[in-house]
């Protein structure tokens, strides 16, 4: 039997946030022999619900049949409120169990904004949220996700984090948990026996050193721990686990629709890209395996939306043959197919205007600089006829609505960089009111999205220097000036002051846990929301810690300096890293890997994964 919270749902603003009970949601008798798994997100509902993870991990644990996975998320602040005040702990969706009656609570790391909200979830359920505080009668916490890669500012919080893939090694990761939980074992006894799961790392199990103030290296102390952590990977998508139903959900979730993965990896090397390289190699589902699942999803789930997931949607190698089979198939049920992360140099207009047929979905188009010189210097490989001309095949299907991303800050940027994206925007309405008078049913809108560029681990851009908030605020202004004489077109931009934290933590060691925990107890969470950011307090807990920003947001390291991700290995080499950074500098571009390999050594640490 499960808390009574339903007189606290009276009192909040968003009640479906904590309702559960959604379709496809899953309960299940529990036994004495049932791990009992929290998949926590670290922000609402809403958000963590259009996380096409979740819903793999979900469905992949509770197909196990003594496993019964459940879901975690922030409550918002006034559910916090109200959930403190009545000294209610955190509890699942599913049973309303409380957080802290669990055996496992793992954390999905996608953002670094959200780490407070990681000790705070931890604090709401009633646990001591230092990993050294907590025992066998606490659940374990683990982590994976993106930010895995780097987990240093989390280190201290933290028993277990996945590098990598996680769905190939998650079941035997359960059978060795049941073992400990069967035979009582101690904590560190059960961490030491699954140090040899391929991607597994225990953060309690190695020290970093500093001299000066300055990181210097991190090694293990145990003997059992690995010196270098290599990620996992899932070596066949079409073997590899992927569930037929979604859980539909209730509150407005930010991507409602069935979603679909149609590849992992990347093989464009743009070098500020953290997905991009991590990910790498690229690896595909087949068309078959593709239709089968979405077969399923569609008729599990009453959707009438679909959408092709991937890094960069129009590589996938037979797009046209997978869409017109997608089409066909649910054409007359009216399901759209939505295709994200459109890139414009393979972009096909005859895909898109196979799809318009059903619905128009928005177009976004990511060009990132405003000049061919730093496209270049990025190796975005796309040129400025490209996106001129497929905006101009997109209006005269009848679009209307263009966005573009933008990044600001980027490595050897000048001003002319920051015109070159108001030229570019003002290009693309240009050309929308070249069409003929006929076509233009009504304004255009176009949307100029611009954010700030964060170096991130294992980038080609990892050594380089962020701007300083100020200087991406004067960035700000100074295209928010050129913007405003373009009524048609609505620009925004992200917040420097977050994108600076972003920066910080990114490129953190374990010393920030301690500042994490220190702005949590003064009050932050939901960093990444612009209302509850509070810059003011964070920088004060970075003083209180003795450390300085400065020295991981803004500055340069040379290639010689030991970083704080350097004892994990993402498999590609940091000798690679460091030449396609030299090449930024001189503006020479990388080919695509579809071309011609570059040596990231993703082949040479992963043999026979790379076949592309
Ligand atoms: S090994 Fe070659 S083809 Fe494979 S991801 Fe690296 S650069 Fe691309």
């Amino acid at each position: 039997m499960g808390m009574q919270i339903d007189y606290l749902l009276k009192q909040v603003e968003k009640p479906s946030r904590y309702i559960g009970g959604e379709v496809n949601s899953i309960n299940k008798e529990i036994s004495e022999e049932t791990v009992r798994f929290g998949f926590a997100f670290p922000d609402v509902y809403e958000i963590g619900m259009s996380f096409m993870g979740l819903h793999i991990l979900y469905f992949l644990l509770n197909d196990m049949d003594d496993v019964f996975c459940e879901r975690l998320f922030s409550p918002w602040t006034d559910m916090e409120k109200i959930m403190r005040e009545t000294e209610t702990p955190l509890f699942t969706m599913e049973s309303r169990t409380p957080a802290g009656k669990l055996d496992i609570i793992g954390f999905t790391l996608q953002y670094e904004m959200s780490y407070s909200n990681i000790v705070n979830m931890l604090d709401l359920s009633g646990l001591p949220v230092f990993a050294r505080d907590r025992d066998e009668s606490h659940p374990l916490i683990i982590a994976g996700g993106p930010c895995a890669f780097n987990p240093e500012p989390l280190a201290d919080f933290i028993d277990v984090v996945f590098i990598g893939d996680s769905e190939n090694i998650l079941p035997e990761f359960i059978e060795r948990f049941k073992v400990h939980k069967t035979e009582k074992t101690a904590k560190r006894e059960f961490l030491k026996s699954i140090v040899d799961i391929s991607g597994i790392y225990i953060p309690s199990f190695y020290e970093a050193d500093y001299e000066d103030g300055m990181f210097v290296g991190i090694n293990p102390i145990e003997k059992e721990a690995p010196t270098i952590i290599k990620k996992n990977i899932v070596i066949d998508l079409d073997k590899s686990y992927f569930p037929s139903k979604q859980i539909v959900p209730y509150a407005d979730a930010v991507h409602d629709r069935a979603v679909i993965e149609i590849f992992r990896g990347c093989t464009r090397g743009c070098r500020f890209c953290h997905a991009g390289m991590v990910y790498r190699p690229v690896r595909e589902r087949s068309i078959d395996t593709i239709s089968e699942i979405v077969d399923n999803i569609i008729k599990n789930t009453g959707y009438d939306e679909l959408s092709l997931a991937s890094l960069s949607t129009s590589d996938y190698s037979d797009l046209g043959s997978l869409v017109e089979k997608l089409l066909s198939r649910y054409e007359k049920e009216r399901v759209g197919i939505s295709l994200p992360s459109l890139r414009l140099d393979s972009f096909s207009m005859e895909i898109l205007q196979r799809i318009q047929r059903v619905r128009k979905t928005g177009l976004t188009f990511a060009p990132e600089a405003g000049t061919q010189r730093l496209r270049d210097v990025i190796n975005k490989g796309i040129e400025e006829k490209d996106l001129i001309e497929s905006v101009e095949n997109a209006f005269n299907l009848g679009w209307d609505s263009v966005k573009l991303y933008f990044m600001i800050g980027l490595p050897t940027e000048t001003e002319e960089d920051l015109d070159g994206i108001y030229d570019l925007a003002k290009k693309v309405l240009e050309t929308y009111y070249r069409m003929p008078k006929e076509k233009r049913r009504r304004k255009p809108r176009i949307t100029v999205s611009v954010s700030n560029f964060v170096p991130k681990a294992f980038t080609p851009f990892q050594w380089e220097g962020q701007d300083d908030p100020s200087v991406f605020m004067e960035k700000h202004r100074y295209l928010s000036k050129m913007f405003r004489k373009e009524k048609t077109i609505q620009f925004n931009y992200h917040d420097a002051d977050t994108s600076f934290m972003e920066s910080v933590f990114s490129r953190g060691d374990r010393r920030l846990s301690e500042v994490i925990h220190k702005a949590w107890i003064s009050g932050c969470k939901f960093d990444s929301w612009s209302e509850y950011f509070n810059y003011d307090k964070w920088i004060a807990a970075m003083e209180d810690s003795g450390l300085d920003p400065i020295a991981y947001a803004n500055r340069f390291s040379d290639y010689n300096q030991a970083l704080s991700w350097d004892h994990i290995s993402a498999g590609i080499e940091k000798q690679f890293l460091a030449s396609e950074n030299e090449k930024a500098k001189i503006g020479e571009l990388t080919e695509d890997c579809r071309q011609g390999c570059s040596n990231c050594g993703i082949s040479k640490n992963y043999r026979g994964t790379c076949d592309v």
